[in-house]
């Protein structure tokens, strides 16, 4: 039984036809979502490492919290991401 390594990267992704604009995800997760002057949240588009265990748990809250379920986490590959930059 080894370590595994988290490769790879997440994004955050919000449907807007179902976000009501409260801002609940930024209180979940103020490190990766901002919200605009109507409460509607400002995602970073750039994806954060999978390593970043924190981020990420701050992200699967604000999934679970979102109470019209407009959140989803995208996973991207090493690959995709450096294809990215
Ligand atoms: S918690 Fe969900 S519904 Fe509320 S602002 Fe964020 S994405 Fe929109």
């Amino acid at each position: 039984m080894g370590v595994r390594r988290r490769s790879g990267g997440f994004v955050l992704k919000v449907n807007p036809i179902l976000c009501d604009g409260f801002g609940h995800c930024h209180e979940l997760a103020p490190e990766l979502v901002q919200v605009d002057e109507w409460g509607y949240p400002i995602i970073r588009s750039e994806p954060t490492a999978l390593s970043d265990l924190a981020s990420y748990e701050s992200a699967r809250y604000a999934v679970r919290g979102c109470p019209r379920q407009a959140l989803r986490i995208e996973r991207i590959s090493d690959d995709a991401r450096s294809a990215r930059r």
